[in-house]
């Protein structure tokens, strides 16, 4: 599976948040999360863990009855994913997930917009300066995901937020470019 390039709105481009590049692959734009915090300001960026070439989000999580590190591809829109354990999605593949810095809860409310998918939690990522964030769906699988930036003109947010590179539940982390 290789990822698909998206449109990405100009206004966010010109206003890109902290903690959020532009690359280019292959002669098209990809947004990639470069630096994410857990709530109290620990980078859960692992620089020596890479997906796609670029520095994994690091997180301590539960799925069902596994526990173990759980790294999420820092590409925007992408699910691909790497784990350091054996997820149980016996209970319908819900994560529970803790900053790998000091085990604090990153889950928050969430209401997923995803047709079919009723989780209720989120993953709560915060970017540099602590105004802006992203949240991830909770449900393993699931595209969902919302990103809060302050400073973005109305309906960017909701643009970027709908960018997904690869189809519905695409979980395959040993995809290359
Ligand atoms: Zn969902």
């Amino acid at each position: 599976m290789e990822l698909k390039p998206k449109d990405i709105p100009i206004e966010f481009l010109q206003g890109l948040p902290e903690g959020i590049k532009l690359v280019s692959r292959k002669g098209h734009p990809y947004l990639v999360l470069e630096q994410a915090l857990d709530k109290n300001g620990n980078s859960i960026i692992d620089e020596t863990v890479h997906i796609h070439g670029e520095p994994a989000v690091k997180l301590k999580a539960n799925v069902g009855k596994g526990s173990g590190l759980l790294f999420v591809d820092a590409y925007w829109g992408s699910h691909a994913k790497l784990y350091s354990f054996i997820p149980d999605f016996s209970g319908g593949g819900s994560v529970e997930a803790m900053s790998p810095v000091d085990g604090s809860s990153l889950m928050v409310p969430w209401e997923c917009p995803i047709d079919g998918c009723d989780e209720k939690q989120g993953i709560l990522l915060t970017l540099p300066g602590g105004r802006n964030s992203i949240i991830v769906c909770g449900k393993l699988g699931c595209p969902g995901h919302y990103i809060n930036v302050t400073q973005l003109a109305e309906g960017v947010e909701e643009s970027i937020s709908n960018i997904n590179y690869f189809g519905h539940g695409d979980d395959d982390p040993f995809s290359e470019f």
